[in-house]
């Protein structure tokens, strides 16, 4: 008889932001299909009892194909297992959840979907930032960075994303800040636009930058920000009460 595939989010990397739901499964799993930004302290808990399956993908360096990942989770399920693919985050922001789940359902293997707390929404919380506030601004948007402005595989119009009045929450954007940068610039953001910066958010490592946009990139090259990191653009940036202390 077939197993099943549980998508489960991770939430963005401490093991206590992660749903009960999602934690029970992890509880029921035989076969852990983890990515890089998952919880590792909840892995060595459960490894005694499930197999574990790095599946990592380093921006620009070592990785796994997708198609290979779909195959290792529907393989396991269709040999009887239940599979939780456990991603960083929530499934369906970025990290190709949706295509597993297509994978799934193309291969005949129940899936179901158990969402998590979203880096994007998670990292500026936790440096204090609250991505919308009453009378500040009345909306944010969560956008990709992982190709630059210009880019055919882009579907973003920068240039109308920065005059939106929205707070501008950019996924994988630190390699192409320059290039987005100067894209919103040109397209009349003000140089003065407060904007932060939060690497490894929810992790013993977390760190915030906060700066300007007109002044972000040099920010970010001083302070050597790498990725994991949640760029958050707009007035909002500039609140943040005095409890946290990174
Ligand atoms: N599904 C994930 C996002 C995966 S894309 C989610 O919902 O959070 C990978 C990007 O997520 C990283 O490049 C970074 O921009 C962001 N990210 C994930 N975990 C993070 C963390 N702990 N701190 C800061 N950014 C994080």
């Amino acid at each position: 008889m077939s197993g099943r595939v549980i998508l489960v989010g991770a939430g963005p990397g401490d093991p206590d932001l992660i749903t009960v739901a999602g934690l029970k499964a992890l509880k029921i799993a035989d076969v852990v299909v983890a990515d890089r930004l998952v919880p590792t302290a909840l892995l060595d808990e459960i490894r005694d009892q499930a197999e574990v399956i790095p599946v990592g993908k380093v921006p620009r360096g070592e990785f796994t194909p997708q198609e290979e990942i779909n195959r290792i989770i529907v393989e396991h399920a269709l040999a009887g297992k239940t599979v939780v693919r456990f991603k960083g985050g929530d499934p369906f922001v970025f990290g190709r959840g949706y295509e597993e789940w297509q994978a799934c359902e193309a291969a005949g293997v129940p899936v179901e979907y158990i969402p998590g707390v979203s880096s994007s929404i998670a990292g500026a919380g936790l440096a204090g930032i609250p991505v919308t506030h009453r009378g500040t601004n009345q909306g944010f948007i969560v956008v990709s960075g992982h190709v630059p402005p210009g880019d055919s595989r882009g579907t973003v119009d920068w240039g109308n994303l920065a005059v939106s009045g929205l707070t501008i929450v950019i996924l994988m954007g630190i390699h192409y800040l320059p290039e987005i940068t100067a894209r919103m610039l040109a397209a009349g953001l003000d140089a003065a636009t407060p904007v932060a910066v939060v690497e490894r958010a929810a992790t013993p490592n977390m760190r915030v930058v906060r700066s300007t946009i007109g002044d972000v990139v040099s920010a970010v090259k001083e302070s050597g920000i790498m990725p994991p990191a949640v760029t958050i653009v707009g007035d909002v940036t500039a609140l943040g009460p005095a409890f946290v202390t990174c």
